[in-house]
């Protein structure tokens, strides 16, 4: 049997190679165990994850209060579909809606099946009530957004390796430059627009931080054009940006809220679009679903998770951290090193920009050096490092995990 071999690094390696689709390019770090800011590898080093799984992992890994509750629900009941009723399902649709403070919540499973259900939601909403007529509804997006790999999803992509040879396309989508709110002005004149669908940081392009009046004003002016504000919070919500969401750092509630990752701890997909009635019930039983959403044990493990982040007080202390994060490398990093250019982020959703060309090897190779000290970060972009951290991370192994990336920066010798 495959988990009784003991395998080196290099053969697990091997294997993905040999078997798996080529469609990922990890680092070469094979790991076999998590536990809250650590993984280790199949050889027994140990690490700092400072990525999360893409910000999925905010309560760290197999934190025990979620553990608890997905096994206990594992010995009594996993999984009903939505062909019948469970007592699970409706305590956690109220406990998520009044912890974000919406009338509705849609139960999916990953993050993607999120986003589409609130473009489903949009293009019905705009059909049965803002009366646009029938198949004519658009909804914007920005350049640089990214929110999975669907059709739908890369449909509104700017990103040619998103897109490449797998055309044609979703159509019904516009869309216009990110942190332009002329453009966005020009285009909520089509009386047809019913919604716009945005990341408040943008992640997978690179921590991309909007100015600051960006969001609230964005907001506004889809507000004045009765258009939904789709706000896709799947990697900044949920405490990640020192919020609970994203958006009230900007003191407004995105009318389609939507939410994945981190809803789940990093045990089991667990996705979800929030809307109010208005929004929410334009879809009628047998009008859109999915086997798995809703399903007991993602309930639990979502209340659960949704328990870490309130009683471990996780927004506030990735505001703290992030603060001594950007503090400390734009100190001894950007105003110390070449290599770097800048700091950005919120909270503990930060990233470094590298002083090179995005088909550089550097941040690749920092990445690896990186690794070798002790801390797994990724490239995203070429030139760009993302750090996200687990947000139950302690001021002290902070400062440790900004040791070891000054100090790697400080070594490094580009090729
Ligand atoms: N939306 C955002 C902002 C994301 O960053 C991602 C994934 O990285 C997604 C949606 C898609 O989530 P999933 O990979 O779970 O489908």
């Amino acid at each position: 049997m495959l988990q009784d071999a003991v395998r080196s690094s290099k053969e697990l390696i091997e294997l993905e190679n040999k078997y798996g689709a080529h469609n990922y390019h990890p680092l070469p770090v094979v790991l076999s165990r998590g536990e809250g800011v650590h993984v280790w590898d199949v050889e027994g080093k140990k690490y700092y994850d400072f990525l999360s799984a893409y910000s999925a992992l905010n309560q760290g890994h197999c934190h025990p209060h979620i553990l608890e509750a997905m096994t206990k629900q594992a010995e009594t009941l996993t999984l009903t579909s939505r062909a019948f009723y469970n007592d699970v399902l409706g305590p956690y649709e109220k406990f998520a809606t009044e912890f974000f403070g919406y009338d509705r919540i849609l139960p999916m499973n990953s993050g993607v099946e999120g986003g589409e259900t609130a473009v489903k939601l949009c293009r019905k909403w705009a059909y049965k009530v803002k009366g646009v007529p029938r198949y004519k509804a658009k909804i914007l997006f920005v350049t640089g957004n990214f929110w999975g790999r669907t059709l739908a999803a890369i449909s509104s992509s700017t990103d040619p390796s998103s897109t490449g040879d797998y055309g044609p396309y979703m159509p019904g989508y516009e869309i216009i430059p990110y942190n332009d709110l002329d453009a966005l002005e020009r285009a909520l004149e089509d009386p047809n627009v019913a919604g716009f669908m945005v990341e408040p940081i943008q992640g997978e392009a690179g921590v991309v931080v909007p100015d600051e009046d960006y969001l609230p004003k964005a907001y506004q002016m889809c507000k004045e054009k009765n258009v939904l504000f789709i706000a896709d919070e799947v990697q900044t919500g949920i405490a990640r940006t020192g919020k609970l969401i994203c958006c009230e750092h900007h003191g407004f509630k995105p009318d389609i809220l939507v939410l994945g990752k981190a809803l789940s701890g990093g045990f089991f997909p667990v996705s979800a679009a929030l809307a109010s009635d208005e929004v929410m019930l334009t879809i009628r039983p047998g009008e859109h679903g999915s086997t798995f959403g809703g399903n007991p044990l993602a309930c639990a493990i979502a209340k659960a998770s949704l328990e870490v982040v309130r009683d471990e007080n996780l927004s506030e202390n990735a505001a703290k951290l992030g603060e001594v994060f950007r503090d400390r490398m734009q100190k001894n990093v950007v105003e110390k090193s070449e290599l770097v250019s800048l700091v950005r982020g919120k909270g503990m959703l930060n990233a470094i920009v590298i002083n090179d060309t995005p088909d550089s090897p550097t941040a690749w190779n920092l990445c690896l050096k990186m690794a070798e000290n002790g801390l797994l970060a990724k490239p995203t972009h070429g030139n760009i490092i993302r750090f996200a951290p687990p947000l139950i991370m302690t001021e002290e192994q902070l400062h440790e995990c900004c040791d070891i990336i000054e100090q790697t920066i400080t070594d490094f010798r580009p090729e």
